[in-house]
């Protein structure tokens, strides 16, 4: 079955459909993505409460269920880039893409693109980091959507909208999984819109 504006969208178990070219159908609840996420102290430093994502990506109707939440409200069309960013981010990012029939764009640690690229550093807890896009990835004007798994202290985020600003893109949101909240990363994100699905 073909539907308008969303020509891959097939109907499945449990899946309510696209309307109105959005993405509406909520066939997991966010407690449910919630309870599978599995939180492992101290990795990879003593300190940090790990935020494993990978049980919800292990299971095809978790996965799928944060798909469907991370795209609410995204109208196929309105987007010509997802921009996921390493590595995480990767996986949503190319996910959503594939959904929207739009392209993707990798922000990768620097040293991983073979192209020209832009780079730029960012200051971590001990030292900084470096993250880079090709200079041809994005072109100035394209309505980008950004995506991660999660957002901490917004430097990769905060990195990668300068990074998307050197190409002239237009950012249309930000969207992650899971957002530290305690650490106030989206007061470094500017006005762009925001949201994430589960706030700790
Ligand atoms: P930040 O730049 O501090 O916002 O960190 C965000 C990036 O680091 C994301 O790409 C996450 O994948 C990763 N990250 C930071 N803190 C955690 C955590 N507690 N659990 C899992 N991933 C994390």
């Amino acid at each position: 079955m073909r539907w308008a504006g969303f020509p891959f969208a097939r109907r499945l178990d449990g899946w309510a459909g696209v309307r109105d070219n959005r993405v509406l159908m909520h066939s997991v609840s966010v407690a449910e993505i919630e309870r599978s996420i599995r939180n492992v102290p101290d990795f990879p430093k003593p300190g940090i409460q790990f935020k494993d994502i990978t049980p919800v990506l292990a299971d095809g109707r978790l996965f799928r269920g944060a798909m469907d939440h991370l795209l609410a409200g995204v109208e196929a069309g309105a987007i010509d880039k997802v921009v996921g960013i390493d590595a995480r981010g990767f996986i949503f990012g190319a996910a959503a893409a594939a959904r929207l029939d739009c392209g993707f764009v990798p922000v990768r640690k620097k040293g991983k693109l073979p192209w020209e690229t832009h780079e730029q550093s960012y200051d971590l807890e001990y030292g900084s980091a470096t993250v880079a896009i090709h200079t041809d990835a994005v072109k100035e004007g394209e309505r980008v959507l950004v995506l991660d798994d999660l957002l901490a202290t917004g430097g990769t985020a905060a990195a990668t909208l300068a990074l998307l600003e050197k190409v002239g893109a237009k950012i249309v949101g930000m969207r992650f999984l899971i957002e530290l909240a305690f650490l106030q990363g989206r007061e470094r994100l500017g006005r762009h819109p925001i949201q994430s699905l589960i706030t700790y």
